[in-house]
């Protein structure tokens, strides 16, 4: 497969290029608040942790999601899963600024896996809310080296 085929299979790739604007406004209370809230929509009949995610998408959109636990335990959702879901459910784009919280309102890290899943949608520049409002974490000092759309192009044989 011809690399301008792959960029038509992963149109989210070309914009995966792109460095997120640093120029715009992350409203990181809003986040917050809003992350806390959404923490009331979730679903852990099981561990009881009901997590909430509000991010900020580069084009001024706000999306939400929460933690949806699964009998199963391995098939849970975490509430980044979620968020994607409703990025996408928004027609797409990419985030800029997420903020993750549990339900007492504290900020808190996302797992392994939604690392990855936020990377797809936010690449390494990608900014987490680590709970101070002032100094957020870049997605890529969390998942270093991290494999992306563009790396699945590159190993296809
Ligand atoms: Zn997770």
């Amino acid at each position: 497969m011809v690399r301008g085929e792959i960029r038509k299979l992963f149109t989210q790739s070309e914009v995966y290029c792109l460095r997120v604007s640093s120029s715009i406004a992350i409203p990181w209370n809003e986040l917050r608040e809003r992350a806390q809230h959404a923490t009331s929509t979730s679903y852990a009949p099981y561990s009881h942790v009901t997590v909430g995610a509000c991010a900020v998408t580069t084009d001024g959109r706000i999306i939400e999601g929460a933690n949806v636990e699964n009998a199963s335990y391995g098939l849970t959702l975490c509430a980044e899963c979620s968020l994607v879901s409703d990025l996408i459910r928004q027609g797409g784009g990419r985030i800029a600024a997420v903020s993750i919280v549990a339900g007492d309102g504290e900020p808190i890290a996302p797992c392994g896996r939604c690392r990855q899943v936020l990377f797809e949608h936010g690449g390494n520049d990608l900014e987490i809310d680590a709970g101070d409002g002032v100094t957020p974490t870049r997605l890529g000092d969390l998942l270093p080296n991290a494999f992306g759309p563009e790396d699945v192009g590159l190993r296809r044989s």
